[in-house]
């Protein structure tokens, strides 16, 4: 009897014990989904465990050939939603792969390109992982209560990882990021002279891409005359072979907009000085679509004169908008900050998608 009495207190104590326990967990919860912003409210996606991760997260300098082969990975994964081609070769002997993600025969195109600028590399691994997340969401993820399969049917991004992989190898690895024997001469003339590798800008041929278009070429104020780790425009517009493809890449489709990405600042540029207000207006209602996600400011480039960057050159020639993403605090990016702003970015391309969808940007 009494063996009875015990049992069914203890019984009745474990009970309670265990409903104050789940009310707490369910407690915590809810604020936490109350603290959470509006767009993990209005996405539903799936993150691989870091070990199943293809792309490595946990690396500060994320190679050409570490890209090259999650590239392939990836294809290999996702056959139906993702393939690559390798393109032009740099004077270093690099192919600059070229990704279509999504449907490629969609309505609409988006153009991503990083790592024009060389110790800008952390915007290859954003854009990578970025690009990861995608692909695994690709069949059940959402956003904005739309299937990402949908989306990415309507709207194909093409993109350009890295599109400076000779520089990018440099600002890694210094000279042994040279193929060639001039190059790794000229790194080490460098160094001797005082600058690190690890602040390169420019190519392997010392020109800076991000200079090397024909709206505004040779006018920006900080250009140089002779081949340098930044700011020096080239001998013409055009005088590179990365330049030259990212050109030939615009004009093989009709696309929506264009988006660069950059480090540091942790802003967002839109707009060039001489492109029309139209184009100028939309560039900036993608700049804020941006900031919705990021909080970074936009920052208007309307009425400074252009200087020869792709943006000033795609805006006038294409009458299409164009925006940079800064990224970061300061080059390289440490990776300590690449956690905050993949998540922070993660979902741009998605919410970009639909505006285009819906006509919001045209
Ligand atoms: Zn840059």
């Amino acid at each position: 009897m009494n063996f009875n009495k015990n049992y069914y207190i203890m019984r009745i104590h474990l009970f309670l014990t265990a409903t104050l326990i789940l009310s707490f967990f369910c407690c915590e919860s809810g604020a936490n989904d109350k603290k959470n912003n509006t767009i993990s409210e209005q996405s539903e996606e799936r993150a691989p465990a870091p070990d199943d991760y293809i792309v490595d997260r946990s690396k500060q300098a994320y190679s050409y050939s570490e890209m090259l082969e999650d590239l392939k990975e990836m294809q290999n994964r996702w056959p139906d939603y993702i393939s690559f081609e390798m393109r032009d070769k740099t004077c270093q002997g690099r192919g600059i792969p070229l990704v279509y993600f999504g449907n490629k025969e969609a309505e609409h195109y988006v153009l991503i390109q990083a790592s024009i600028h060389a110790r800008e590399y952390m915007s290859t691994l954003i854009v990578m992982s970025m690009l990861e997340h995608y692909l695994v969401n690709f069949k059940d993820g959402s956003f904005h209560e739309l299937k990402l399969s949908d989306i990415f049917e309507k709207v194909c991004l093409v993109i350009m990882p890295m599109v400076n992989p000779d520089g990018v190898e440099i600002a890694q690895r210094g000279e042994q990021g040279a193929v060639t024997e001039d190059v790794k001469q000229w790194v080490r003339a460098n160094t001797k002279a005082g600058t690190k590798h690890d602040q390169i800008k420019s190519n392997a041929r010392g020109v800076d891409l991000n200079r090397n278009f024909n709206n505004g070429f040779g006018k920006d104020r900080n250009r140089k005359s002779v081949k340098g780790y930044s700011h020096y425009p080239g001998a013409s517009p055009l005088s590179e072979v990365e330049s030259k493809l990212l050109m030939k890449v615009a004009k093989e489709r009709k696309y929506a907009c264009f988006l660069n990405y950059h480090t540091s600042g942790n802003l967002i540029y839109y707009g060039c000085g001489n492109a029309p207000q139209n184009v100028n207006a939309r560039a900036l209602k993608i700049a804020n679509i941006i900031k919705n996600h990021t909080k970074f400011e936009p920052r208007g480039s309307g009425h400074s004169a252009p200087c020869g960057s792709w943006a000033d050159e795609v805006e006038v020639r294409f009458n299409t908008p164009s925006v940079t993403i800064e990224l970061g605090t300061r080059n390289p990016v440490p990776l300590s900050e690449f956690n905050r702003l993949y998540q922070k970015n993660l979902w741009v391309w998605a919410d970009l998608a639909i505006q285009i969808m819906n006509n919001k940007i045209s």
